[in-house]
């Protein structure tokens, strides 16, 4: 039977929390932290979710990481549900998948030796014998760059970006279908975010893994990710192709987040109209209504305040969510452009 060329399969992925406020009676409160996102990832690329802190792309990685249970939607990893319920099933489905944490710091236990690390999870979700694990400790150990003889040393022994390493092995460990990174270079000096974006490169191409990669930083995302959604406030205001929407960003926000530190892309330099964003997202405890981000939109009118634009089509594969992305000759043009 061929395998399907769509890895993960996400659709109208929702998580609401409810908070309730000081005191007995206080008052409820829906935090709308993912608002209905859908899409999908081909086997053996890298998939970029992208946004400020608060937009919801780390409960999305949760989410599909089987670590927080969403409130809707459905997510489909090779075409199995991922919110099944019987335990023998969830085993298999937590080897499919893998994570990387953000902070190398807090996400490897201080106590165990590096090779313990990274044997954790064959020993919890495969049945290979001491030999074969260790031999696979040796290979991975190997394959992310650390020298053989630094397995048997603590993680407080080795740099912020040595202890990515050890957490990639270790995600690597049970050959997932898919690897989850949420942010995992945003603690690390830039001289190190490079080498370990070259390493996560390098280890898709090798073992031809699939990534979702989660971050803040859309220059990291343009050096790893096939394709990307840009999240505001829970939802996804604009998707697509990396040449597309790299080239081309059609929501404003996208726009504004590609234009706001020139100095990162020279080439945009003096040629690009800038938009800057003024102030914090708001709260997504009771969002704006209509548009999420008339709030700190230039271009908002009317019937942004009172409609929510749908995710639309708008060719080449790329969508996007904004009532005044117009269709010129066949092309979309921006509102920031018109
Ligand atoms: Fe701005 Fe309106 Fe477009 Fe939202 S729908 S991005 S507020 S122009």
């Amino acid at each position: 039977m061929t395998q399907s060329q769509t890895l993960l399969e996400v659709r109208d992925l929702t998580v609401h929390f409810t908070l309730r406020k000081a005191g007995l009676l206080g008052k409820e409160a829906k935090v709308y932290a993912v608002d209905g996102v859908s899409f999908d990832v081909k086997r053996g690329s890298a998939y970029g979710i992208v946004g400020e802190s608060g937009c919801g792309k780390s409960t999305t990685a949760l989410a599909l990481a089987n670590l927080l249970a969403p409130t809707g939607g459905k997510i489909l990893l090779n075409g199995k549900s991922m919110t099944s319920n019987s335990r023998k099933e969830m085993k298999e489905v937590s080897k499919g998948l893998q994570m990387i944490f953000q902070d190398p710091y807090s996400s490897l236990d201080p106590r165990q030796r590096v090779e313990d690390i990274i044997a954790k999870p064959m020993r919890q979700l495969t049945r290979m014998n001491d030999k074969e694990i260790a031999d696979r400790v040796d290979e991975l150990i190997k394959k992310v760059g650390l020298r053989p003889e630094q397995k048997t040393l603590f993680p407080h022994q080795f740099s912020g970006g040595q202890r990515q390493r050890i957490g990639i092995a270790r995600a690597l460990a049970v050959h997932p279908d898919l690897v989850i990174c949420d942010e995992p270079v945003s603690a690390l000096d830039v001289a190190i975010q490079a080498q370990v974006i070259n390493l996560l490169k390098q280890l898709q191409k090798e073992m031809g893994l699939t990534y979702v990669f989660i971050s803040h930083d859309l220059a990291v995302v343009q050096r790893l990710c096939d394709a990307l959604s840009v999240m505001y406030l829970g939802r996804v205001v604009e998707q697509g192709n990396r040449s597309e929407v790299f080239s081309r960003p059609l929501h404003p926000y996208t726009y504004a987040l590609l234009t706001a530190d020139p100095v990162k892309d020279p080439t945009r330099r003096g040629s690009v109209k800038r938009l800057r964003l003024e102030g914090d997202p708001p709260s997504p405890i009771n969002p704006p209504s209509g548009c999420h981000f008339h709030t700190r939109c230039p271009y908002a009118q009317d019937i942004c305040r009172s409609e929510s634009p749908q995710l639309r089509d708008v060719g080449r594969g790329q969508h996007v969510a904004c009532h005044f992305v117009k269709m010129v000759d066949g092309q979309p043009v921006s509102p920031v452009s018109i």
